[in-house]
């Protein structure tokens, strides 16, 4: 995650030309519009002093529709993805894994509608965050979510992945923790919410760590049968060391130090021991039945569930 710039938009331009073009009922409140963009503005970095007011509730429907329908706000809605992907490079900066292309109303339109259509509001985002996110951004004027516009984040690592590989058969077990060395600031415990609220933590845990792990493990496989053929096969630690020291760092310097893919191989780099008895048992494995090892582990992993459920134990 990281800061990025806002979008190159000319609000107070756009609210004209959809008064003026599209919705002549908005045309009134306009004055009391710029006035809510001018707190939002002034509230950049203290976003939950902002709550939402009755005064736009008869044009809400206007406003709304000036977003969802309006083809001038449709040119917005494209400039404001470019700008955005381009920073990112396509990745939703709200759980690091999805592509992006849609728009977040950072606070939600049916409760401030004149934020409707005003760009530092509008959050490109994925579809899956979009639609897990929900209406509720406060609890006792504490926020929930990050901000990629508003908010700096720690330029230190707080993601961090650990491995451990019990006895031999059984899947690694990875533990992820959030580690912000005594920082109390109010960004890490945004960003604690946030991993909470979205549920980071599992889905990374769940769904994203099998996957690496197998793809490490095809890397491991492919080059032991190059070492194999050039007889040197006892170099195999030394060369996937290197390969993922280089990896993780490229994805740091691209993504930023706490992109979920970069923690998860400085996990293993870190650990050297289990690195090394990860790679003897993909060997030994791929030697007895040339099966991937981690399909294996998951399968295992799949059939004590279903005994538990079975037999009640
Ligand atoms: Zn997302």
């Amino acid at each position: 995650m990281k800061k990025i710039n806002k979008p190159p938009i000319d609000d107070l331009q756009l609210l004209n030309d959809i008064c003026s073009s599209y919705r002549p009922n908005i045309d009134p409140y306009k004055h009391n519009i710029i006035v809510r963009y001018n707190l939002y503005e002034q509230n950049f970095r203290n976003l939950e002093n902002i709550t939402s007011v009755e005064t736009f509730l008869p044009i809400r429907k206007d406003l709304e529709e000036s977003y969802e329908r309006s083809s001038r706000f449709n040119e917005e809605r494209k400039i404001i993805l470019n700008h955005y992907n381009e920073q990112t490079s396509g990745l939703c900066l709200h759980c690091m894994m999805g592509k992006t292309h849609q728009l977040d109303h950072f606070f939600p339109k049916s409760e401030f509608p004149e934020y409707s259509i005003y760009s530092p509001n509008l959050i490109p985002i994925c579809g899956d965050c979009n639609h897990k996110k929900g209406t509720v951004i406060f609890t006792d004027s504490e926020r929930f979510f990050w901000n990629c516009y508003h908010d700096d984040f720690p330029d230190y690592r707080f993601l961090f992945f650990n491995f451990t590989l019990p006895p031999s058969g059984t899947q690694p077990k990875v533990e992820l923790n959030l580690n912000f060395g005594g920082d109390t600031s109010e960004i890490t415990q945004i960003i604690q919410r946030h991993f909470e609220k979205r549920r980071l933590k599992e889905i990374y845990l769940r769904d994203v760590v099998p996957g690496e792990l197998s793809m490490i493990e095809g890397k491991i496989h492919e080059c032991w049968k190059e070492l194999l053929l050039l007889g040197i096969k006892d170099k195999i630690f030394d060369i996937i060391m290197v390969t993922l020291k280089s990896e993780c760092s490229a994805l740091m310097n691209k993504y930023g130090k706490n992109y979920w893919k970069a923690c998860i191989l400085e996990g293993m780099i870190r650990n050297a021991e289990f690195l090394n008895e990860f790679i003897e048992r993909i060997i030994s494995n791929d030697e007895k039945n040339g099966k991937k090892c981690i399909a294996n582990w998951l399968e295992q992993e799949q059939t004590i569930i279903n005994d538990k459920e079975k037999y009640g134990w």
